[in-house]
């Protein structure tokens, strides 16, 4: 508690006793930006157990329900935390997470508290401890119903990823084992692995689908050991059919979860389960996983999603434009945003929800002006992201070239792939047309760019270590 301040409720003073409690929203708009920005999953693990009980001075008052979730938050999405709650208010200074009271419910809890499930005694509850995991229902509970294979809008860069999950979700037999898709935040991977779930659930509704972030495999993994139940724990996870793990670069560098994650991975494959892992990297570039995990993650299909071009953007724009009925936005917004908004899909939408929330809290029909408007900072931020002078560089950088030679005219082949990249990168990641990307490499036509960038396209489906070029050049660029 910061000093100077009227203190209120006194140093010890209970949850949200004269405290300024939420009143204004600021709580849901922190959890929104959250959700935003590490996705639902994450949320639903971390933020979501949290209460929230007001600013106190300079601090917000938070409570969580055990002091794994507590340290975890602090550890991994405390400065994040406190940049959202700043934006809020700028009197904001620090964070401070108790301890909630066992058996206590949160003070404001952001969404309604998973029920507890008596009859899933897990054993983690034994002690006394708040809920440490969730039953199986309570993870169905975690799939959201909009994420279908109906809503995913296929195009180039994901349709091997989607047609792999389709045939997951559609056949009987296992394929292939395991399914790893793979590429950057925003782009799709949760959904997919979410459709096949529901898929699997209408089809075969008698299969045991378990869906879980690797982060809380992790968790509820740590927890076991704590309340020295691994027992249960292995049951859980070995009893699936269809097991999905998201986001397994968590578990990099988390040793004894590695172990337990590699256990259950095997018993399963050897049982004929079926499953499905996603990260945002490929199975080769996950550092800190040990080279055995590596190479039997790369042992069924690994399909990764590249980043989303003009045209998929579009289709995703107009696709959730429709589901949204009696709001219309014209071509014109859908296609600006298209164009702007290039960083990942999340961000996309959250641009044009922003668009569709304010026409509808004021009443009047969506414009080209009005989108300006309320975008302002997002358009800001994607312009700032990637130029055609960037991505030149940093390919040139990567291919140890020199930046006049890829710009030269030579055709030598060390020199004219790089180009050829760079110039698909420039498609990619910018909103500049093919005729602009050529005068900047070198007053190239426009037929030279389209080349290249087939070429490219082309290349990568046979060429992995192209693929990879690609995909950490995108990184490195789109961040
Ligand atoms: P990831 O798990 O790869 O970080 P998500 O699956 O959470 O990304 O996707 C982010 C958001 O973008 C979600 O709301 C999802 O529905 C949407 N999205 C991504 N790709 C598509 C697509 N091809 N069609 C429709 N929506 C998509
Ligand atoms: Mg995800």
């Amino acid at each position: 508690m910061s000093e100077g301040e009227t203190d209120k409720m006194g140093a010890t003073g209970g949850i949200a006793a004269g405290v300024e409690t939420e009143t204004d929203g600021s709580w849901a708009r922190v959890c929104s930006k959250f959700k935003q920005e590490f996705g639902q999953q994450a949320y639903t693990t971390w933020l979501g157990q949290l209460g929230y009980n007001g600013l106190d001075g300079g601090t917000v008052e938070l409570t969580a329900p055990t002091k794994f979730v507590r340290d975890w938050i602090q550890r991994n999405y405390g400065p994040r935390l406190m940049d959202f709650f700043h934006a809020e208010d700028k009197r904001v200074k620090s964070l401070s997470i108790r301890l909630a009271a066992k058996g206590a419910v949160p003070a404001t809890p952001a969404q309604p508290v998973a029920r507890t499930n008596g009859t899933q005694a897990t054993g983690y509850q034994a002690n006394g401890a708040s809920k440490a995991t969730q039953s199986y229902d309570d993870e169905q509970a975690a799939l959201d119903p909009k994420y279908t294979f109906d809503s995913f809008v296929v195009g180039k860069s994901n349709e091997l990823a989607y047609a792999a999950a389709k045939r997951i979700a559609e056949s009987d037999e296992v394929s292939f084992n395991p399914l790893f898709l793979h590429g950057g935040v925003g782009l799709g991977k949760t959904h997919l692995m979410h459709a096949i779930a529901w898929e699997v659930k209408r089809r075969a509704p008698n299969k045991n689908v378990a869906y879980v972030s690797a982060e809380k495999f992790m968790f509820e993994f740590i927890s076991a050991i704590r309340y020295k139940d691994t027992h249960a724990f292995k049951q859980k996870f070995r009893a699936a059919d269809l097991l999905m793990v998201d986001d397994v670069q968590f578990i990099a560098n988390k040793n004894s979860t590695q172990e337990e994650f590699f256990h259950t991975f095997n018993a399963l494959i050897d049982n004929r389960c079926q499953l499905v892992i996603t990260a945002d990297r490929s199975p080769t570039d996950l550092e800190g996983i040990e080279d055995r995990i590596v190479s039997r993650l790369g042992w069924g299909l690994v399909a990764d999603i590249h980043p989303t071009d003009y045209e998929l953007r579009l289709g995703i724009l107009q696709s959730k434009a429709e589901q949204v009925p009696g709001v219309d936005v014209p071509v014109e917004v859908l296609e600006f945003l298209a164009k702007r908004i290039i960083s990942n899909v999340r961000e996309l939408e959250g641009a044009m929800n922003r668009v569709m929330a304010y026409a509808t809290l004021v009443g009047r029909p969506i414009t080209m002006e009005m989108t300006r408007d309320v975008l302002q900072d997002l358009i800001r931020a994607n312009d700032r992201k990637v130029t055609i002078d960037e991505i030149q560089r940093s390919v040139a950088e990567y291919y140890n070239l020199r930046l006049a030679e890829m710009l030269s005219q030579r055709r030598a082949r060390v020199i004219a792939r790089p180009r050829q990249v760079a110039m698909y990168l420039s498609k990619q990641l910018t909103a500049r047309s093919l005729p602009e990307i050529g005068r900047k490499f070198g007053g190239r036509d426009h037929t030279t760019v389209m080349h290249a960038v087939r070429k490219i396209e082309d290349l990568v489906k046979s060429d992995s270590s192209l693929d990879e070029d690609i995909t950490r050049l995108t990184r490195l660029l789109a961040g």
